[in-house]
């Protein structure tokens, strides 16, 4: 008998972009041949979310989604988008409010705009009670005091991707927030001060994610001839991570798998895909 390593939930990917409309299938299975057992696919608009969502309907209980409105496309919003987000909300594979937040680092919203968004989106999440994926970049303290006002009627809330620093880590576990980390930790230069501060998230707060298509680790080896990221990589991510908390692979995978299934409230046994049940 040999123990199989315990299988990753990768939290965050974006599946349904076009750089996988010739191999999704096969990217799929080649994740779960890597122990990658669940996806939960970023919806970060309302034609994303809808997309997400057909997608999770193919693969029923390995591939879950999220249905929100991205900070880049809060200005695309209209009168519609909350009643249609409100209905995809309600399915049951549907399993979070977002990705939504805000981004001050491309501004591709205007940000009075960014900011309104999101405050509809946290109002959305206190009534339906789901967890909510948020994203954050370059705008931590503007994110910390709207989330702040509405932190005691959430549920759960996870801040994907996380890159930012130690100051804006401690702000967001203050008001319990759970941590998504990324390849982004694999980055030499980059991920430097992130690699610093994994022993100082707690373990019942950490989940893992890809962010594929985008953020490919970058100390793979050998080097992939694309730049494209997959889900199948996430176990190369999580060894990094597990290094940088001076803890065992397997007890970071155990650990950040069973807070995964906690946030989402997913099954408690993960289908492994490998043809394990009689
Ligand atoms: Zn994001």
């Amino acid at each position: 008998m040999h123990s199989t390593p315990p299988a990753l939930i990768d939290i965050g990917l974006n599946l349904t972009h076009d750089s996988f409309d010739s191999d999704r299938k096969t990217v799929i299975q080649r994740a779960q041949d890597a122990g990658v057992s669940r996806m939960i696919l970023t919806g970060a608009s309302l034609d994303g979310s809808r997309q997400a969502l057909d997608l999770a309907r193919d693969y029923p209980g390995v591939l879950y989604a999220t249905a929100g409105i991205h900070p880049h496309h809060a200005k695309e919003v209209h009168g519609d988008t909350w009643h249609v987000l409100r209905e995809l909300h309600a399915l049951p594979e549907v399993l979070a409010v977002g990705e939504c937040g805000l981004d001050w680092f491309r501004d591709l919203s205007p940000r009075p705009t960014q900011e309104k968004v999101f405050i509809q989106h946290l109002e959305l999440a206190v009534q339906n009670q789901l967890p909510m994926f948020l994203h954050q970049r370059d705008a931590s303290d503007a994110f910390v005091s709207i989330l702040a006002d509405f932190r005691e009627r959430l549920s759960r809330v996870v801040v994907h991707c996380f890159t930012d620093s130690r100051k804006a880590l401690f702000a967001l576990l203050d008001l319990d927030c759970h941590i998504g980390l990324t390849g982004w930790i694999c980055d030499e230069r980059r991920g430097r001060h992130l690699k610093e501060l994994v022993p100082s998230i707690p373990a019942d707060r950490l989940m893992i994610e890809t962010d594929a298509p985008y953020l490919m680790p970058r100390d793979l080896d050998p080097k992939p001839d694309t730049q494209r990221n997959e889900p199948m990589y996430l176990p190369h991510i999580a060894r990094e991570i597990a290094r940088c908390a001076d803890k065992p692979e397997d007890q970071l995978a155990r650990e950040t798998t069973t807070v995964a299934s906690a946030f989402f409230q997913l099954p408690s046994t993960p289908q492994t895909g490998t043809g394990a049940s009689a």
